[in-house]
């Protein structure tokens, strides 16, 4: 049986079924909404935008992101289409109007004569054909359940609590440095795997006064915090006591300053290399609810961050996704169940737009093996490579969080450029990017 079946009408399923098609496979869309509602989508639209009405920044010459809508838009990709007919002015932002867009991409794919939509839940994994799974952060229970007994409780997550993320090179090393507690590990790459950044008495007082008075978001209804035991907020924590912190992910135990052999530490935040290629670094213990801004004003208040460029701020969000470094091999298939893909932020990937360029690849993926061919991923130099390279294989499996694109999952053009030739380097990769990207799709 040559169709392919997509769970999920979203960002990722539209995305995919519109490049499957385009291909000359027959697609199935089964999507649960109107009939089965999420609490956060309020139509019965494929593509519904659940949040902010923005793609993000449309700059493709020195924007990650941009860079994404530059490659989708060259792969003919449908909510590019969409989005730019249906954009509102935003300066460099591409925002849209979110209703009509919505129902323009429903036409869209309504409309084409090789795709057909079922509107049903799907509560159990397939078991033969071909099937992409881009249920999305908010999949249903059900499935959820039969994810879950195929891939191992340990590897489906239900929320994320991600700790904010750090480009390495935007971290001031004068006055952080390398270590592992107590220097453990047997190689010393190991021993110093950690970035170090000391506070004195005076800084850690100042900083916990900033992180108490900073703005916190809400939980939205239908989310819960059931999962609050685990991994709290740095803020719940510094609630419960000023030294509870300093106690927790903040103890300076087992680490000598370099720069000031002879002075202890009051406290030290401590950032883990996030990727393979150590050009991000996460702040451990740090997963947060306080507003994007107060985030970086915060942040930067730590010694050796006052310079900090973030690849991604912390956040704390009801999402499912999938352990996808150890489940998915390269063609974004289930290594244990290979006619199942998954797509979308689902992998692993995090908003909009990644959504939509993993549906894209995932469908013409599937297209392609539907085809009798196989279709290599994009090369990691292109946005879209980058991504799903690191998805499947660059992200550290153990402490895998949903990431957005950024140039850090890129490998470096020039590690050491510091930050004025920040604009320059990011215009390099992307010049880089566009050249790979028009090659692989050649
Ligand atoms: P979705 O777009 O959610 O699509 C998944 C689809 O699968 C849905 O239509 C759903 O109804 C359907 N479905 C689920 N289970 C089943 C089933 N068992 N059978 C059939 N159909 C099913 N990203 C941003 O870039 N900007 C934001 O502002 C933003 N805000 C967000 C706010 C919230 C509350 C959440 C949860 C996420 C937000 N995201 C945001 C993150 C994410 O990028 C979006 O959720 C994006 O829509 C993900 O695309 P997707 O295709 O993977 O999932």
């Amino acid at each position: 049986n040559n169709t392919l079946h997509i769970i999920g009408g979203g960002m990722a399923g539209s995305e995919a079924a519109w490049q499957a098609a385009q291909q000359g496979v027959h697609v199935v869309i089964h999507e649960m909404r109107p009939k089965v509602g999420t609490f956060a989508h309020r139509t019965g639209h494929l593509a519904e935008m659940v949040c902010s009405n923005s793609f993000r920044s449309d700059d493709h010459e020195s924007n990650a992101v941009g860079l994404l809508h530059w490659e989708m838009r060259a792969a003919g990709g449908l909510i590019m289409e969409q989005a730019a007919a249906h954009r509102l002015p935003a300066g460099g932002a591409l925002a849209v109007d979110r209703d009509p867009f919505a129902e323009s991409v429903t036409a869209r794919i309504q409309a084409h004569p090789l795709i057909s939509v079922s509107y049903e839940e799907i509560t159990t994994l397939p078991t033969d054909g071909h099937w992409i799974i881009a249920t999305g952060p908010l999949t249903s229970g059900a499935l959820a359940e039969s994810i879950r007994a195929a891939t191992g409780a340990e590897a489906l997550a239900f929320f994320d609590a991600i700790a904010p993320i750090v480009y390495a090179d935007s971290v001031d090393m004068s006055v952080a440095w390398m270590q592992s507690r107590y220097d453990k590990g047997e190689t010393v790459e190991e021993q110093t795997a950690y970035i170090n950044c000391p506070l004195t008495r005076a800084q850690y007082e100042d900083f916990i006064d900033a992180l108490l008075a900073a703005e916190k978001s809400e939980f939205k209804e239908g989310e819960t915090a059931g999962y609050f035991d685990g991994c709290l907020p740095i803020e719940v924590m510094a609630e419960r006591g000023r030294e509870t912190l300093r106690f927790g992910p903040m103890k300076p135990v087992g680490l000598t300053n370099p720069h000031a052999p002879d002075v202890k530490a009051y406290a030290v935040v401590q950032l883990r290399r996030d990727n393979k290629l150590g050009t991000l670094f996460n702040m451990v213990g740090f997963q947060t609810k306080m507003k994007y801004g107060a985030q970086t004003d915060v942040f930067k208040r730590i010694p050796g961050l006052t310079g900090a460029s973030f690849a991604r701020l912390g956040g704390i969000h009801r999402n499912t996704f999938i352990n996808s470094p150890t489940l998915l091999d390269d063609q974004m298939r289930l290594k244990s169940h290979p006619h199942i893909r998954f797509a979308g932020q689902i992998t692993g990937v995090e908003g909009y737009v990644e959504s939509a360029a993993m549906g894209l690849l995932a469908g013409r993926m599937a297209a392609a093996e539907i085809m009798g061919a196989t279709l290599p991923p994009p090369p990691p130099e292109t946005a879209t490579g980058a991504l799903i390279t690191h998805i499947t294989g660059g992200a550290e499996a153990k402490t895998f969080q949903p990431m957005n694109v950024n140039f850090g999952l890129f490998p470096p053009i020039d590690a050491r450029g510091g930050r004025r030739g920040r604009k320059d380097r990011y215009k390099a990769y992307t010049d880089r990017a566009k050249t790979a990207f028009t090659a692989w799709l050649g």
